[in-house]
């Protein structure tokens, strides 16, 4: 008989679920998921943002690789509770994520405001955006956009649809996702791309390419995880 009234009382102070571990929480993770949520940390590399044990410029696995963007960070790893925040806001559309977390560390990530002339989110296949009703990278790069002061530029577009990556392998990916993005305007400056995950860079990669080839003078990449 009291349960509605406490599951009421619980609504007003804890008005939605943890997108982690689904219990009743006040923000948009309850308190021990945010203090398990897997820091990339530092150091990493100064390249592609895997963390290393030693500061380096280049680590062994990026060192030989030809990225077109100059550098890559990720606050989170993709993994436990990282991977919820990012399952939740992929294919649960549980689009409040991107405000109440993921910007800010997107934010702080980049180290703040008046560093890039525009931030420009990967974009998703016209048929993938159909089906999803949203864009991911899209929803972060202008949460991440406004807390920056940045304008966000939506020039990039798949112009070639692309497999799956998930079963590929680095080089597969990398062949993939070659010359599947275009821009569809002149760019300029330095600019930061925004993506959800970093994999191997492949699809960072290609979109840098597409930048660089429209006039950008430099590319910087931001995913709010990176797998390691
Ligand atoms: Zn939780
Ligand atoms: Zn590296």
């Amino acid at each position: 008989m009291y349960e509605p009234y406490l599951a009421a009382l619980a609504d007003l102070f804890y008005p939605q679920w943890c997108v982690s571990c689904e219990r009743r929480a006040g923000d948009v993770l309850c308190r021990p998921c945010f203090e398990s949520l897997p820091w990339a940390g530092s150091p990493t590399c100064e390249r592609c943002g895997v963390p290393t044990a030693l500061e380096t410029p280049a680590c062994g696995a990026c060192k030989n690789v030809d990225f077109a963007f100059e550098t890559a960070r990720a606050p989170l790893r993709y993994e436990g509770v990282g991977k919820e925040v990012v399952h939740a806001l992929k294919y649960r559309g549980y689009t409040a994520v991107v405000e109440k977390l993921a910007a800010p560390l997107l934010a702080e990530a980049v180290d703040g405001p008046g560093k890039f002339d525009a931030v420009v989110p990967v974009p998703l296949h016209r048929a993938r955006l159909r089906k999803r009703g949203f864009n991911q990278a899209a929803l972060l790069a202008r949460g991440l956009a406004r807390r920056i002061n940045t304008p966000v530029s939506d020039t990039l577009e798949v112009v070639r649809s692309t497999r799956d990556q998930v079963e590929l392998s680095a080089a597969e990916r990398r062949q993939n996702v070659a010359g599947a993005y275009a821009a569809g305007t002149r760019t300029r400056g330095r600019l930061l791309i925004v993506d959800d995950v970093f994999t191997t860079g492949a699809t960072t990669s290609a979109c840098a390419t597409a930048l660089l080839r429209a006039g950008a003078a430099e590319v910087h990449a931001v995913t709010l995880c990176r797998t390691c």
